[in-house]
């Protein structure tokens, strides 16, 4: 009998036991529901399915809003002011490469189409063997290998008071165009752009190794200013200069006003060749050797020397941004800035059917040789 009697206390015990385990689980939801949801560690991840394009949200808002880690595949960012390599998201990386390429005043669909072509450049550089110059990284942050870039400290200093909204319109036209590139029958295309074409754009051949069929010049007409400069050069520095490069020309302190004599020009208004005494050289080789802006330009003499009267800024192929500003103005939309400046191309999400494996194509090597440099 009292064996049993024990035994019965005991499964009470235990019963009652369980029962207040089951009570204090109810209290513990009960807290739990009536706390606010933002409380909640889920909340936050709800945040970024949020639609990713709003209007105008502050900065802060825009970290909380758009996970830029979660948007698209990482890439290597070589950081050469930094001598560091950095992993970053595409489309933040793409927000720096906007950011330093195009003034942020520019017009808002201006900057988008700035964002859409250097997002397919970026993968079109990756994908015929990244970056040039640096084995380890996809892109780096030097303009004379791949694309310019700020980081946001840079940002800082740069615009002041303006950056957090100089931030935002960068940071919201590269989310209105997240994933956006330009392809040319299926495939990416090598989306050359320059600051301003002074009125044409050039033809890729003309500049470049190849005669792509969507690099062709076309009409710029709202650019604003040309930005033409003159630029004179003594006669002294020119002959330094000539014979320093090509000293098979022949050129000396006697000679020189009759030795310097633009051959031909594209139909542009680019030169195509100057003749430097026994020498000729292309508008290009031309362009690097006096350090013009273009290679549009005509020359005229001085009672000190020649005088480059300069139009444009940039190699001229492709986009113009100044021109994109203009259309901007003007009523046009991304789409139709990019479809003017770059012939019969198909804006296409990144990653939707028909593209390629980015990341794996085989690299073309008779298209690798077009320069990587924007500002060419
Ligand atoms: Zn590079």
């Amino acid at each position: 009998m009292r064996k049993r009697t024990y035994r019965i206390n005991r499964i009470k015990l235990f019963a009652m036991l369980a029962l207040l385990l089951v009570l204090l689980l109810m209290l513990i939801l009960l807290v739990r529901a009536v706390l606010k949801p933002e409380d909640e560690p889920g909340a936050v991840a709800r945040v970024t399915e949020e639609p990713i394009y709003t209007p105008a949200p502050t900065l802060i808002d825009l970290y909380a809003y758009f996970d830029w880690t979660e948007t698209t595949d990482n890439i290597r960012v070589y950081d050469h002011r930094a001598d560091k390599l950095v992993t970053m998201s595409l489309e933040e990386y793409i927000v720096g490469v906007v950011a330093a390429e195009m003034p942020a005043y520019y017009d808002f669909e201006a900057l988008k189409a700035q964002a859409v072509a250097s997002r397919t450049y970026t993968l079109y550089s990756m994908a015929h063997g990244g970056c040039h110059t640096n084995p380890d990284a996809d892109v780096c942050t030097n303009s004379k290998c791949c694309q310019a870039f700020s980081t946001h400290e840079r940002m800082q200093n740069t615009w002041g008071n303006d950056y957090a909204n100089n931030y935002n319109r960068v940071a919201q036209a590269v989310m209105g165009t997240a994933g956006e590139v330009l392809t040319y029958k299926g495939k990416l295309c090598d989306a050359l752009y320059h600051a301003c074409s002074g009125g044409q754009t050039e033809d890729s051949e003309n500049v470049y190794a190849n005669a792509l069929p969507y690099l062709r010049g076309v009409e710029s007409p709202y650019e604003d200013p040309m930005r033409q400069e003159d630029v004179e050069l003594g006669e002294d520095a020119l002959v330094e200069l000539i014979a320093a490069k090509y000293p098979e020309s022949g050129v000396n302190a006697d000679n020189l006003r009759s030795s310097i004599e633009i051959v031909s020009t594209y139909a542009s208004g680019r030169v195509e060749t100057l003749r430097l005494g026994k020498t000729k050289i292309t508008g290009k080789q031309a362009r690097s050797l006096f350090g013009l802006r273009s290679a549009m330009f005509t020359i005229t003499w001085s009672e000190n020397g020649a005088v480059f009267h300069t139009k444009g800024y940039g190699h001229g192929v492709g986009l113009s941004q100044n021109g994109a500003n203009g259309m901007a103005k003007h009523g046009f939309t991304y789409e139709e800035i990019l479809h003017y400046y770059y012939t019969n191309v198909q804006i296409t999400v990144y990653g939707a059917d028909g593209l390629p494996d980015i990341t794996h194509e085989t690299p073309d090597p008779s298209e690798s040789a077009l320069s990587l440099n924007p500002e060419g």
